[in-house]
């Protein structure tokens, strides 16, 4: 039997999280914190626990988490959505990318894709029958260079795939290009995925630009959000997509039968927090700012070049004047030498053009933090 997904192994955030146990390295490679969530949200799925909130949940979601999503997207992007016709909630933003795609790529469709680009969303394409088309972002900028999707789009485009704030490279797309994204969108009719999961780490003053926010991309895009990240419980794998009626029942079609439901105790959980906490995600841009600024402020007098970093818990370091040798080679010498794990960014391209950059999650511990750039600090060229 041969594999629906030939060039796929086992994905490099597993694999570098394993071997930074393995040789108890620092891990700064997966993107999870290394400190809990809230105790009142851990305290609420205990108390929804016990109190017997055990059964399947209604298929697109609890109606109270669905409630308390709309308020936030009301409070923090100034949307409104429909609880009922629009916002479902999946067992991850990787389910709901996954539900998005299969609910609306055809055999022979083509999908852009900005590389460096998250490991699910080619994989997805492939099952949905499709062809991932790469575009790669401006090498310094990390920025889209909308002359070179003009000249991908083809009669096959289905869908545009975006990612802002940017996993891995930390920047943000700015009203120009969604202004940029609505007119060809709407001019050729295109779908649009629009990951946001890192909607509220945004930093340096800067508010998150939503796709939810035009009503022209609104009209035609799928937007996944995680609450992995919002409330620092990767591990509950609970998320949820918006998407305008039509398009959210086309996604349903196919979440029901993924999962048919996201875990109904974490839901009720996370309503609960929502509820009694609900400026909870604006503290979040200051808290790992000052994650960021520390990380970074400790690697003055390294040999590393860093990249500025608008969003996401990552950084990403030029080590150009420390090796010569490929990311994927070096981010595992590190691992086994000086025990400190990161992840390359080559894999994330379909043609890497740069090897020589290293993404550091900074959602850790201050103390943890310090020790990294410290090791990183000790490094001369080798
Ligand atoms: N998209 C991006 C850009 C991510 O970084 C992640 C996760 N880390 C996801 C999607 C998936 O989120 P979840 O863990 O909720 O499936
Ligand atoms: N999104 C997380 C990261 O970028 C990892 C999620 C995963 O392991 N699939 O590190």
């Amino acid at each position: 039997m041969h594999s629906k997904l030939p060039d796929v192994g086992t994905t490099i955030f597993t694999h570098m999280s394993a071997l930074a146990t393995r040789h108890k390295a620092l891990n700064l490679s997966q993107g999870f914190p290394d400190f809990d969530a809230p105790l009142p949200l851990r305290e609420a799925l205990a108390r929804r626990v016990m109190e017997g909130d055990n059964q399947y949940a209604p298929m697109a979601g609890v109606m109270l988490l669905r409630e308390q999503i709309a308020i936030q997207l009301a409070r923090h992007h100034g949307v409104q959505c429909n609880p009922d016709s629009e916002i479902t909630v999946v067992p991850g933003a990787t389910a709901g990318i996954f539900c998005a795609i299969m609910a609306s790529v055809h055999p022979g469709d083509e999908v852009i894709v900005f590389d460096p680009s998250y490991d699910s969303y080619e994989p997805s394409i492939n099952l949905a029958g499709g062809r991932a088309v790469h575009i790669p972002l401006t090498p310094d900028q990390f920025a889209i260079d909308w002359e070179r999707v003009v000249s991908a789009l083809s009669p096959r485009t289905r869908m545009i795939i975006i990612n802002s704030p940017h996993n891995p490279c930390g920047s943000t797309l700015s009203s120009t290009d969604l202004a940029e994204l609505a007119r060809l969108a709407e001019q050729h009719d295109l779908l649009v995925l629009s990951d946001e999961v890192y909607e509220h780490l945004v930093y340096d003053g800067a508010k998150h630009l939503s796709v939810l926010q035009s009503s022209i991309l609104r009209a035609r895009s799928f937007v996944t959000f995680s609450f992995g990240k919002t409330f620092s419980v990767t591990g509950w794998k609970t998320g949820y997509c918006v998407a305008p009626p039509a398009l959210t029942t086309l996604l349903r079609q196919v979440h029901q039968f993924v999962s048919f439901v996201a875990v109904t105790p974490v839901q009720l959980a996370l309503a609960d927090f929502m509820d009694s906490h609900p400026d909870y995600p604006s503290t979040l841009a200051d808290f790992y700012q000052h994650k960021r600024d520390l990380f970074c402020g400790a690697l003055k007098g390294s040999l590393f070049t860093l990249t500025p970093c608008a969003g996401t818990y990552f950084q990403l370091l030029d080590y150009r004047a420390v090796s010569e040798q490929a990311d994927t080679v070096l981010c595992e010498q590190w691992t086994t030498e000086h025990g400190l794990a990161s992840i390359p960014i080559s894999v994330f391209y379909q043609q890497p053009p740069l090897q020589h950059y290293l993404r550091f999650c900074f959602a850790k511990r201050d103390e943890v933090l310090l020790q990294a750039a410290e090791i990183l600090r000790n490094m001369t060229y080798e």
